[in-house]
């Protein structure tokens, strides 16, 4: 977790509302993932920890205008997109 900077794993922001990130846990085995900031956190928490929920969310948005650069998914996925 050192390794986050002081900035959340998912948005890679600070906390905005400048509370200390909080210590994500994995519902299912009670280990730790990670820190994330508040919104990040309960965002995750709406969404029940479930990816295909945030993908629908991500294809949702798209499908509704939202701009998405290639490269911006690439950079999150840790993938090349040479
Ligand atoms: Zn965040």
């Amino acid at each position: 977790m050192e390794a986050q900077d002081g900035v959340c794993a998912m948005c890679r922001q600070s906390c905005a509302s400048g509370r200390k990130l909080a210590i994500d846990h994995d519902p299912a085995t009670g280990e730790t993932r990670g820190l994330l900031c508040r919104s990040c956190n309960i965002s995750l928490g709406l969404l029940k920890d479930r990816p295909e929920l945030l993908a629908a969310g991500i294809s949702y948005l798209v499908r509704s205008g939202q701009a998405f650069p290639t490269e911006a998914l690439a950079d999150l996925l840790h993938i090349s997109t040479d």
